[in-house]
Protein backbone atom coordinates (compact mmCIF):
# COMPACT_ATOMS: atom_id res chain seq x y z
CA UNK A 1 0.00 0.00 0.00
CA UNK A 2 0.80 3.73 -1.15
CA UNK A 3 -0.46 7.05 -0.86
CA UNK A 4 1.04 10.10 -3.15
CA UNK A 5 0.38 13.31 -1.86
CA UNK A 6 -0.52 16.73 -3.23
CA UNK A 7 2.56 18.73 -3.98
CA UNK A 8 4.32 20.06 -0.89
CA UNK A 9 7.21 23.01 -1.83
CA UNK A 10 6.48 22.08 -5.64
CA UNK A 11 6.94 18.40 -5.54
CA UNK A 12 4.54 14.95 -4.51
CA UNK A 13 5.15 12.53 -2.33
CA UNK A 14 5.23 8.54 -1.81
CA UNK A 15 4.28 7.50 1.04
CA UNK A 16 4.66 3.55 1.71
CA UNK A 17 6.64 1.01 3.99
CA UNK A 18 9.50 -1.65 3.21
CA UNK A 19 8.00 -4.28 1.90
CA UNK A 20 10.85 -6.38 3.94
CA UNK A 21 10.97 -4.70 7.23
CA UNK A 22 7.74 -1.83 7.13
CA UNK A 23 9.69 0.70 8.10
CA UNK A 24 8.39 4.22 6.93
CA UNK A 25 9.62 5.38 4.01
CA UNK A 26 9.11 8.76 1.46
CA UNK A 27 10.42 9.41 -1.57
CA UNK A 28 9.70 11.57 -4.43
CA UNK A 29 6.81 10.64 -7.27
CA UNK A 30 9.69 10.97 -9.79
CA UNK A 31 12.05 8.17 -8.41
CA UNK A 32 9.25 6.12 -8.96
CA UNK A 33 9.78 2.37 -10.54
CA UNK A 34 13.79 3.05 -9.21
CA UNK A 35 15.32 0.54 -6.63
CA UNK A 36 16.76 2.02 -3.59
CA UNK A 37 18.25 0.39 -0.40
CA UNK A 38 16.21 0.29 2.54
CA UNK A 39 17.55 2.84 5.16
CA UNK A 40 16.64 0.40 7.89
CA UNK A 41 17.29 -2.96 6.03
CA UNK A 42 19.32 -2.25 3.25
CA UNK A 43 17.22 -4.37 1.54
CA UNK A 44 16.48 -2.95 -2.23
CA UNK A 45 12.89 -2.18 -3.19
CA UNK A 46 10.97 -0.73 -5.91
CA UNK A 47 9.35 3.12 -5.22
CA UNK A 48 5.77 2.99 -6.46
CA UNK A 49 3.82 5.18 -8.00
CA UNK A 50 4.75 4.49 -11.13
CA UNK A 51 1.09 5.20 -12.82
CA UNK A 52 0.71 8.63 -10.57
CA UNK A 53 4.22 9.68 -11.95
CA UNK A 54 3.04 8.31 -15.64
CA UNK A 55 -0.51 9.96 -14.67
CA UNK A 56 1.62 13.63 -13.71
CA UNK A 57 4.10 13.50 -16.53
CA UNK A 58 1.02 12.84 -18.74
CA UNK A 59 -0.74 15.88 -17.59
CA UNK A 60 2.38 17.65 -17.53
CA UNK A 61 2.53 16.75 -21.30
CA UNK A 62 -0.63 17.76 -21.86
CA UNK A 63 -0.45 21.11 -20.33
CA UNK A 64 2.75 21.52 -21.86
CA UNK A 65 0.94 21.16 -25.35
CA UNK A 66 -1.55 22.84 -24.68
CA UNK A 67 0.16 25.93 -23.56
CA UNK A 68 2.24 25.52 -27.01
CA UNK A 69 -1.24 25.49 -28.67
CA UNK A 70 -2.24 28.62 -27.13
CA UNK A 71 0.78 29.95 -28.19
CA UNK A 72 0.75 28.85 -31.69
CA UNK A 73 -2.90 30.39 -31.73
CA UNK A 74 -2.24 33.35 -30.19
CA UNK A 75 0.69 33.53 -32.66
CA UNK A 76 -1.04 32.72 -35.56
CA UNK A 77 -3.76 35.21 -34.49
CA UNK A 78 -0.81 38.27 -34.08
CA UNK A 79 0.45 37.23 -37.87
CA UNK A 80 -3.37 37.38 -39.33
CA UNK A 81 -3.79 40.84 -37.39
CA UNK A 82 -0.41 41.75 -38.54
CA UNK A 83 -1.96 40.40 -42.05
CA UNK A 84 -4.89 42.08 -42.44
CA UNK A 85 -3.57 45.32 -40.68
CA UNK A 86 -0.78 45.33 -43.24
CA UNK A 87 -3.85 44.50 -45.91
CA UNK A 88 -5.93 47.44 -44.67
CA UNK A 89 -3.40 49.55 -44.94
CA UNK A 90 -2.31 48.67 -48.52
CA UNK A 91 -6.09 48.78 -49.39
CA UNK A 92 -6.15 52.16 -47.89
CA UNK A 93 -3.03 53.19 -49.59
CA UNK A 94 -4.27 52.22 -53.26
CA UNK A 95 -7.66 54.66 -52.59
CA UNK A 96 -5.58 57.24 -51.46
CA UNK A 97 -3.73 57.19 -55.04
CA UNK A 98 -6.80 56.18 -56.81
CA UNK A 99 -8.37 59.17 -55.54
CA UNK A 100 -5.19 61.08 -55.98
CA UNK A 101 -5.17 59.38 -59.70
CA UNK A 102 -8.48 60.38 -61.03
CA UNK A 103 -10.17 63.94 -60.53
CA UNK A 104 -13.55 64.00 -57.42
CA UNK A 105 -16.34 62.66 -59.00
CA UNK A 106 -18.42 65.76 -58.46
CA UNK A 107 -15.79 67.75 -60.50
CA UNK A 108 -16.20 64.73 -62.76
CA UNK A 109 -19.83 65.30 -63.09
CA UNK A 110 -19.28 69.06 -63.17
CA UNK A 111 -17.10 68.45 -66.17
CA UNK A 112 -19.42 66.33 -67.94
CA UNK A 113 -22.03 68.51 -67.70
CA UNK A 114 -20.52 71.37 -69.02
CA UNK A 115 -19.14 69.50 -71.78
CA UNK A 116 -23.00 68.41 -72.67
CA UNK A 117 -24.20 72.31 -72.11
CA UNK A 118 -21.43 73.22 -74.28
CA UNK A 119 -21.94 70.68 -76.82
CA UNK A 120 -26.17 72.14 -77.03
CA UNK A 121 -24.96 75.81 -77.08
CA UNK A 122 -22.63 74.87 -80.13
CA UNK A 123 -25.62 72.98 -81.69
CA UNK A 124 -28.14 76.04 -80.92
CA UNK A 125 -25.53 78.56 -81.74
CA UNK A 126 -24.60 76.51 -85.01
CA UNK A 127 -28.31 75.54 -85.72
CA UNK A 128 -29.94 79.28 -84.91
CA UNK A 129 -27.15 82.07 -85.37
CA UNK A 130 -24.28 80.26 -88.28
CA UNK A 131 -26.64 78.92 -90.27
CA UNK A 132 -29.31 81.29 -90.76
CA UNK A 133 -26.11 83.73 -91.62
CA UNK A 134 -24.28 81.24 -93.55
CA UNK A 135 -27.96 80.79 -95.86
CA UNK A 136 -27.82 84.78 -95.97
CA UNK A 137 -24.56 84.88 -97.41
CA UNK A 138 -24.99 82.35 -99.93
CA UNK A 139 -28.29 84.10 -100.98
CA UNK A 140 -26.49 87.66 -101.06
CA UNK A 141 -23.81 86.27 -103.26
CA UNK A 142 -26.10 85.11 -105.31
CA UNK A 143 -27.31 88.56 -105.46
CA UNK A 144 -24.33 90.10 -105.83
CA UNK A 145 -23.71 87.40 -109.18
CA UNK A 146 -26.69 88.73 -110.69
CA UNK A 147 -26.11 92.38 -110.19
CA UNK A 148 -22.39 91.86 -111.76
CA UNK A 149 -24.13 90.28 -114.49
CA UNK A 150 -26.81 93.26 -114.86
CA UNK A 151 -23.80 95.27 -114.64
CA UNK A 152 -22.31 93.77 -117.56
CA UNK A 153 -25.45 93.93 -120.24
CA UNK A 154 -26.22 97.82 -119.01
CA UNK A 155 -22.57 98.44 -119.90
CA UNK A 156 -22.50 96.52 -122.99
CA UNK A 157 -25.53 98.69 -124.08
CA UNK A 158 -24.33 101.50 -123.22
CA UNK A 159 -20.97 100.92 -125.14
CA UNK A 160 -23.75 100.02 -128.12
CA UNK A 161 -25.37 103.77 -127.34
CA UNK A 162 -22.47 105.42 -127.57
CA UNK A 163 -20.61 104.43 -130.81
CA UNK A 164 -23.93 104.46 -132.56
CA UNK A 165 -24.32 108.71 -131.28
CA UNK A 166 -20.71 109.10 -132.17
CA UNK A 167 -21.61 107.61 -135.31
CA UNK A 168 -24.67 110.12 -136.02
CA UNK A 169 -22.98 112.91 -134.83
CA UNK A 170 -20.17 112.44 -137.51
CA UNK A 171 -22.98 111.72 -139.97
CA UNK A 172 -24.41 114.89 -139.52
CA UNK A 173 -21.21 117.25 -139.23
CA UNK A 174 -20.75 116.04 -142.42
CA UNK A 175 -24.14 116.74 -143.45
CA UNK A 176 -23.69 120.26 -142.01
CA UNK A 177 -20.64 120.88 -143.85
CA UNK A 178 -22.62 119.54 -147.06
CA UNK A 179 -24.83 121.94 -146.55
CA UNK A 180 -22.80 125.10 -145.99
CA UNK A 181 -20.53 123.89 -149.06
CA UNK A 182 -24.08 124.15 -150.96
CA UNK A 183 -25.08 127.44 -149.66
CA UNK A 184 -21.66 128.93 -150.19
CA UNK A 185 -22.54 127.39 -154.19
CA UNK A 186 -26.16 128.74 -153.48
CA UNK A 187 -24.86 132.46 -153.04
CA UNK A 188 -22.14 132.19 -155.29
CA UNK A 189 -24.93 131.11 -157.96
CA UNK A 190 -27.24 134.01 -156.55
CA UNK A 191 -24.75 136.75 -156.96
CA UNK A 192 -23.63 135.67 -160.77
CA UNK A 193 -27.72 135.61 -161.18
CA UNK A 194 -28.44 138.93 -159.72
CA UNK A 195 -25.63 140.19 -161.98
CA UNK A 196 -26.87 139.05 -165.06
CA UNK A 197 -30.42 140.54 -164.26
CA UNK A 198 -29.08 143.93 -163.70
CA UNK A 199 -26.74 143.47 -166.76
CA UNK A 200 -29.70 142.14 -168.73
CA UNK A 201 -31.77 145.27 -167.57
CA UNK A 202 -29.50 148.02 -168.54
CA UNK A 203 -28.80 146.65 -172.00
CA UNK A 204 -32.63 146.48 -172.53
CA UNK A 205 -33.35 149.60 -171.00
CA UNK A 206 -30.35 150.69 -173.48
CA UNK A 207 -32.21 149.07 -176.72
CA UNK A 208 -35.38 150.54 -175.54
CA UNK A 209 -34.10 154.12 -175.03
CA UNK A 210 -32.29 154.02 -178.84
ZN1 LIG B 1 13.42 -2.32 5.25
Amino acid sequence: MYTVTGKVGGKRIVKFECPTCAAPIESPLEEAGQKFPCPSCARKFVTPGVDELRQQQEAARAKAEARAQAEAEAEQRRADEAKAKQQRQLEKNKAVAERRSRPPSLLRSAAFVSIITACVVMGLFDLFIIRPLQYRLATAEQKLDEMAKDQDHLRDAVNGNTEMANRNATVMTENIQRVDADLVHLRHDLAALTETVKTTGREKSGNDSQ
